[in-house]
C-alpha cells in the first residue's frame, strides 16, 4: 500500500511516463500504436524439484538458484512464489499486491486472488501420478480459495512419448482396490502425445508428466496436488507424502475425459490468434509467427509467452523465455519476428 495520497500519485504519474525512446511518443511501438498502459515484465520463480533438469537454465535465460530446477513459474501471484515486478513505476511490488491494489488493470476480475499461474515444467525424469481438486473440494477441505483446472502445451518430448492422463477402474471400489493393491501399470492410461500437443486437464482426472517432457502449463492458481504414487522414490532417505484418501475422493470415476483431452496444434495456420482452450478459468491461444500480427486487448489482463524465437512486442525487443503480462487498457497489441508463442487470460470461473 502506499503510505500518502502523494506517494500514490507519483507513483501513477511515473506510470504514466514509461521509459521511451528519445523522440519517441509515450507508449507508442514502432506500427505506430498508443499504448496508454505499459506491460509488465515480472521476474520468474525458480523451483528445485526431486524430478526437475537443466533445461530451465541452460536453453533459457533464467538464472540459477539451485539444481534440479524442474518449474520456472513466470506468471504467478501465488503464496509460494509471488513474482516481483522488474521495471516501471511498480518495480519492486509483487504480482499479488498488484492484483490487490490495481485492479483496473485486470479489467475488473471478481477473483478475489490473481486467478492463473503460467509455468514450464522440464521433467528430467517422471513426476509423481497425481491428481488436483476442483475449487468446491478446495475450499471444503484446503482452506483454499482455487482448485486446479491446467492445461499443457508440448514445448519439447522424446520420440514416441507417452503422458499419464485417466485411469481404467469402473467403479470407485475398483479404483480403491486397484490403488491399495498397487497396481499402478494397470490402473493408469498412458495416451501417445507428441511436440506441439495441447492437453486439458479438468479436476479430478489421474495424470503425470513424464520424464524429457518441457511443457508450458496454465493453471489455475493453486498448489494443491493429491499424490497418488510416487514410483518409490525417496527424498532425503524418505518417501514423500501421498494422498490416497483424498486423490480416492476426488478421482473421476469412471473417467472418459481422456478422449477429448488432447488435441494438436500442428498445421495450424501461421500469423493468427488460434484458442486452443476456453473453460471456466481461462483462455489459452497458440500463435505461430512468421511476420506480423496485430489484434486489440480486450481481455481481463493477457498474459504473452515467447516459447521460441525472437521478435518484438509493442516496442519491446523480447526472446525465448521471456513472459510479459499486457493489462486491461494495454490497446492494440502488435507482435513481429519469428516466434511460438502462447497467450492467455483468465475468467471469473463458475457461478457461485
Ligand atoms: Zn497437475
Amino acid at each position: 500500500m502506499f503510505s500518502t495520497e502523494f506517494e500514490r500519485d507519483e507513483a501513477k504519474s511515473a506510470y504514466r511516463t514509461e521509459t521511451r525512446a528519445p523522440g519517441e511518443r509515450e507508449g507508442e511501438s514502432p506500427a505506430g500504436n498508443y499504448n496508454p498502459r505499459p506491460m509488465l515484465s515480472l521476474k520468474p520463480v525458480l523451483k528445485e524439484c526431486v524430478w526437475g533438469g537443466d533445461r530451465l537454465i541452460k536453453e533459457f535465460h533464467y538464472r540459477n538458484e539451485g539444481d534440479g530446477i524442474g518449474e520456472c513459474w513466470a506468471v504467478s501471484a501465488h503464496p509460494h512464489g509471488d513474482c516481483v515486478i522488474e521495471e516501471g513505476a511498480f518495480q519492486g511490488k509483487t504480482l499479488s499486491w498488484l492484483y490487490a491494489e490495481h485492479r483496473e488493470l485486470f479489467g475488473g476480475l471478481k477473483a478475489l486472488e490473481f486467478p492463473l499461474l503460467v509455468k514450464i515444467i522440464d521433467a528430467r525424469t517422471d513426476l509423481s501420478i497425481q491428481v488436483h481438486p476442483d475449487d468446491e473440494y478446495a475450499r471444503e477441505h484446503e482452506s483454499c480459495l482455487y482448485g486446479k483446472t491446467e492445461c499443457w502445451y508440448i514445448m519439447d518430448c522424446p520420440q514416441g512419448a507417452e503422458l499419464i492422463i485417466g485411469h481404467h477402474a469402473r467403479t470407485r471400489q475398483e479404483l480403491r482396490d486397484m490403488i491399495e493393491a498397487g497396481r499402478y501399470e494397470e490402473l493408469i492410461r498412458r495416451v501417445p502425445v507428441q511436440k506441439g500437443d495441447f492437453i486439458q486437464i479438468n479436476p479430478g482426472t489421474v495424470h503425470a508428466i513424464t520424464g524429457g517432457f518441457l511443457i508450458l502449463e496454465t493453471q489455475q492458481s493453486s498448489d494443491i496436488t493429491y499424490r497418488v504414487y510416487d514410483y518409490g522414490r525417496l527424498v532425503d532417505g524418505k518417501p514423500r507424502q501421498l494422498h490416497v484418501e483424498q486423490s480416492i475422493d476426488v478421482i473421476n470415476v469412471p473417467d472418459e475425459t481422456f478422449r477429448e483431452a488432447v488435441s494438436h496444434t500442428r498445421g495450424m495456420p501461421w500469423n493468427e490468434r488460434k484458442l486452443l482452450v476456453e473453460c471456466d478459468y481461462y483462455k489459452v491461444w497458440k500463435v505461430s509467427l512468421a511476420g506480423a500480427l496485430q489484434f486489440p486487448q480486450e481481455d481481463p489482463f493477457l498474459i504473452v509467452s515467447v516459447l521460441d524465437g525472437e521478435g518484438v512486442i509493442g516496442a519491446r525487443s523480447v526472446r525465448k523465455g521471456d513472459h510479459l503480462l499486457l493489462p486491461s487498457g494495454y490497446g492494440e497489441v502488435s507482435l513481429l519476428g519469428n516466434m511460438e508463442l502462447i497467450l492467455s487470460t483468465a475468467k471469473d470461473g463458475k457461478e457461485r
